[in-house]
Formats: structure tokens, C-alpha cells, sequence
């Protein structure tokens, strides 16, 4: 029978239930058990896919093209375990199945209500996993206790627990002891108030995570354990790490976490070697090779979790050349405003990732440019290809204003062109190009040194596309098609023959990078960055 971990925050958001998630799913699966990872959110959007990452910071895109949270980012990154459909359900999508069936005379004769027929759905998300050979779920609810739109999810788990009794399912409730610096102390007491709040509505939880700033005494612990009606043993400290996220796993496996998450749910402790999770977080803190600085030139740089999955996929990079990456984040509009060379100079590479919209489109331009002529290394990622593309279409094969009818509709030069598929699409959420597809690398290229083999399998969202009327055009002035879909007809892979490395690619490779395994394009361009900035302190020595 398949177990279930449900996860829920207290007092503040943005506590790290993704990570902490992530990390028990991490621990669990390396003491050999099979897991799955998904979360549910309260809003009512049917999915994250339409909104601005200012709302939301980056959709993260599974391999059968859901548009999803970015805690599933972690749980990937951690556990290598790909998320699907059924691993982020939002109220709006809970909802939009039951009004549907509604309509389709599914509940004739009845009031259709939160309770049952929304709990019903949202406890029907979370058997969505339950199979053989699955042996644990872990669902983490979106939002924070004392919510009123999380309500129909914690009746959802209460009942759902309450149905598969208490040997099969436990409750982890993270919270918040901060440290009130005036009073020099950490306080328990809305850690006590959250867990009230749980209690009444039927939730006690089983295990209590506390997020702090400083180290719990043995008092706090005993008084969260005495308030929280937890086991002294179940109150679990996760101090801020020092120095990479990627330490959480190991400072829970210090605490034991795991083996007391299998003793409660009657699982075999077997024995855990994260020994090579250990060496990863030591490259990433004392890397051999030193440090390179990459800009990222994008338009919601303001907001860390905007572009997530592309910062983690360039420390991913980083590791697997034992270099430190800095990475410069760089609003394109400001590149408009004083120039490529004020904001880019020095660095050892220039990647320019996805985006909508025409805001700072020149800017991102003018970086491709900085980086093509100054023979720096340069990533372009989906937009960032397409930007790309329009560069070299301007300024190499003298197309003036060669745009893409995304923000151009009526330019000369449509380089950039919307997909024949989308034509007819008017409805804006979850109608992209989404998911993976295969795509056949080609010849002696970079993206072929890079990956080592001619098939490749990478992740979309777009609805626009490199127009193949330009084909020619650019190849002879130097622009190898070095990915292309297996018909040949989407350009997926663009790089410049005569460049140190530059590649840009239609997809979104970020998404399938893990720590342990970088992305061979992020190792790629990385490897390329360190060996171009080398080269040119050695220049500037002679
Ligand atoms: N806006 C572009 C398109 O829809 C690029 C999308 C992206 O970067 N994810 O094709």
C-alpha cells in the first residue's frame, strides 16, 4: 500500500516547504524507497502558465508539458524523479473537473459542494500516484495555515488520513521560531498558535519543522514539544543553511528525520550512502578551479525566483567543472539605457533566458551582440535563441530590423515567426508548445560535443519558432542549425561556427539539470566561459 507524508506551513510563507519536501523525498528514495513528490495550491488559476513570474517566479515545465509551481524544480533537482499532471493540482483546477462534470449532468439531482464533492476531487489528486510500485507520496500544501483558501485541502488530508489511518499517512508541519533580536531571544509561541489552528480543524501533526535563524536549546525543543503535542524526538530543527540549499538534505539525515518517517509508517530502515550528494556539496563550496561571473540579461531579474531552475542549472554548471559560478543579473532594459559594454564588461559568459513580451527585447538584443562580437561565450534559451537568431539576422546577414512577429507583427524580416500549429489557438493558458519532444543533433557542433550523442530529448513552452524562409540565408553566413525536430522542420538548436561557443537553443534545458548531473549544455557553456576568461587574463598578463 502507498504511504503518504502531507506538508504543511505555519506563521510566514516562503519557509522552504519545496526544499524541505524535496529533500525528505531525497533521503527517502536513497533509503531505497520508491517516491513521488506532488503539491497542491490554493489559487484559482487552473495552473501557474499565465501568470507574470512577478506573481509567481518561474513556471516550471514537466516532461508531459505541464505548466507548473517552482517547488517542482526542487523536487526534480533532489530526487531526479520527473514530476507529471498529476503532481501540482491548484484550486482552479479542482474546480474547473468538478463544474465540468457538473455540466455534464455528472452530479445530476444533487447540490454540488466544497464538502464532499471538492474534497472528493482534491483527495482523488492525491491517490493519483497510489500503485504498486509506489511506495510513498509526499504532498505539500501551497500557502500557510490560517489561510482561507487552503481550508478545502486540509479537510481534504484530514479525511484522507483519517481513511488510510494513522500507520499509513503522517502529518509534517514546518514552521517559523524566529529570533527577536531586541529581546536577544527565539520564540515558540507562533509555532504553539499554528499548530493550534491545524488542531482545530482535526490536523495534529506528527512531526513539527522548525526554520530558524540560530540554533533551538533543549528548552525550546521541549517546550515546542510540550505545546505542540509532538515527541521530543519528532520536533526537528532546520537552521538557514550556510551556504547552499543543497546541504538541507544532509542536515535533515543529521537529525535522523528519515529514519523516524519510516518508523512511524512501519517501513523498513535501510541502510542511506549519500556519499556522493556529500562530495557534490563540497565541490560546490571549495570548487578546485576558482570562480568565472556569468551574466544573466533577463526582465524579472529583480525577483530571485523568476529565472530558478536557470541559476540552480548554472551552479549545476559550475559543479561539474568544480568552479564557482557568479552569476550578474542584468535588466535588459538597462542595457538600453547605458550600453552592453557599462553592464557586461568582464564577464566570462552572457546567457539571455525566456521570456514574453517586448519589454527590454532591444536590450537582450544588444547582449547577444556584446557577447557574438567580443568572442564571449554566449547561452540563448528559447527567447534568448530567438534573440539571437534576430541579431544575427540584423547585424550579420543585414536583414535592418529583422524582428520577431511576436513583437513586431508587420516587420520585414519575421525571423522569428509564429508556429503553424498556434494559429488557430486563441485561449492562453496551457496552449503552448509544452513538454518534451526529440530533437536530432547534427554534425561536428558544439551541442553535439556537448551532449555526445545524436538524440536528445529536451522541454518546450513557446508558441513562436525560427522561420525557415531564413534558413539559407543564414547558414551561409554562418549560422549552423545544429538541432533540428526529427522531421526537420523546427529549428531547435542555433550556434555561430565561427565563435569560442555560442548556442542557443529553442528548449529549455534548465529544466533538466540536476546537481548531480548537470545539464551538458549549462557543463558546456561553463567549461567554454572558464576557458575564454582564462585565455583572456592570460592576454591581458602578456
Ligand atoms: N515568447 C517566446 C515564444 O512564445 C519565447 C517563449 C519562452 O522564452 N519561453 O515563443
Amino acid at each position: 500500500m502507498t504511504k503518504h507524508i502531507f506538508v504543511t506551513g505555519g506563521v510566514v510563507s516562503s519557509l522552504g516547504k519545496g526544499l524541505t519536501a524535496a529533500s525528505l523525498a531525497l533521503l527517502l528514495t536513497r533509503r531505497g524507497y520508491t517516491v513521488r513528490l506532488q503539491k497542491l495550491d490554493p489559487y484559482i488559476n487552473v495552473d501557474p502558465g499565465t501568470m507574470s513570474p512577478y506573481q509567481h517566479g518561474e513556471v516550471y515545465v514537466t516532461v508531459d508539458g505541464a505548466e507548473t509551481d517552482l517547488d517542482l524544480g526542487h523536487y526534480e533537482r533532489f530526487t531526479g524523479i520527473d514530476c507529471t499532471q498529476a503532481s501540482n493540482y491548484t484550486t482552479g483546477r479542482i474546480y474547473s473537473t468538478v463544474i465540468s462534470r457538473e455540466r455534464e449532468g455528472g452530479y445530476l439531482g444533487k447540490t454540488v459542494q466544497v464538502i464532499p464533492h471538492i474534497t472528493d476531487e482534491i483527495k482523488a489528486g492525491i491517490s493519483a500516484f497510489d500503485a504498486d510500485d509506489v511506495d510513498i507520496v509526499i504532498t505539500e500544501i501551497g500557502g500557510t495555515t490560517g489561510d482561507i483558501e487552503s481550508l478545502p485541502f486540509l479537510e481534504a488530508i484530514r479525511q484522507y488520513r483519517q481513511e488510510i489511518g494513522r500507520e499509513n499517512g503522517l502529518f509534517i508541519h514546518i514552521t517559523l521560531v524566529p529570533y527577536i533580536k531586541a529581546a536577544g531571544e527565539m520564540k515558540t509561541k507562533p509555532s504553539q498558535q499554528s499548530v493550534g489552528i491545524l488542531r482545530s480543524i482535526g490536523i495534529i501533526p506528527d512531526l513539527l519543522v522548525c526554520r530558524c535563524e540560530k540554533h533551538l536549546s533543549e528548552e525550546h525543543f521541549a517546550k515546542l514539544a510540550l505545546f505542540c503535542n509532538v515527541d521530543r524526538k519528532l520536533v526537528i530543527e532546520e537552521k538557514d543553511v550556510d551556504n547552499t540549499i543543497y546541504e538541507v538534505p544532509l542536515d535533515l539525515a543529521n537529525q535522523d528525520v528519515d529514519v523516524y518517517i519510516l518508523e512511524k509508517l512501519g517501513l523498513h530502515v535501510n541502510r542511506i550512502d549519500m556519499s556522493d550528494w556529500k562530495a557534490m556539496v563540497d565541490t560546490l563550496i571549495s570548487p578546485r578551479n576558482g570562480e568565472v561571473e556569468i551574466a544573466v540579461v533577463g526582465k524579472y531579474i529583480s525577483l530571485q525566483d523568476s529565472y530558478k531552475s536557470i541559476y540552480e542549472a548554472l551552479t549545476h554548471g559550475g559543479i561539474a567543472n568544480s568552479v564557482r559560478v557568479n552569476i550578474r543579473m542584468v535588466e535588459s532594459e538597462n542595457i538600453e539605457k547605458q550600453g552592453a559594454e557599462a553592464l557586461l564588461n568582464g564577464v566570462a559568459g552572457v546567457l539571455v533566458p525566456g521570456g514574453f513580451g517586448d519589454r527590454g527585447i532591444e536590450g537582450k538584443i544588444q547582449a547577444v551582440q556584446y557577447a557574438r562580437e567580443n568572442r564571449i561565450p554566449f547561452f540563448g534559451i528559447c527567447l534568448g535563441m530567438q534573440c539571437a537568431v534576430m541579431e544575427f539576422a540584423r547585424h550579420v546577414c543585414g536583414l535592418d530590423g529583422a524582428h520577431s512577429t511576436e513583437f513586431v507583427a508587420d516587420t520585414a524580416h519575421p525571423v522569428i515567426d509564429l508556429m503553424e500549429a498556434q494559429r488557430e489557438i486563441t485561449d492562453k493558458g496551457g496552449t503552448m508548445r509544452l513538454g518534451s519532444y526529440p530533437c536530432e543533433l547534427t554534425g561536428d557542433t558544439k551541442a553535439m560535443e556537448a551532449y555526445d550523442r545524436e538524440s536528445i530529448d529536451e522541454r518546450h513552452r513557446h508558441r513562436y519558432e525560427f522561420n525557415n524562409q531564413y534558413r539559407d540565408a543564414m547558414r551561409e553566413k554562418g549560422l549552423l542549425f545544429s538541432g533540428l525536430s526529427p522531421d526537420g522542420a523546427l529549428v531547435e538548436i542555433v550556434e555561430i561556427e565561427e565563435h569560442p561557443w555560442f548556442v542557443a537553443c529553442q528548449f529549455h534545458p534548465e529544466f533538466q539539470s540536476t546537481p548531480l548531473n548537470a545539464h551538458p549544455l549549462f557543463s558546456g557553456f561553463i567549461n567554454a566561459s572558464v576557458i575564454q576568461s582564462s585565455s583572456r587574463v592570460g592576454c591581458q598578463g602578456a
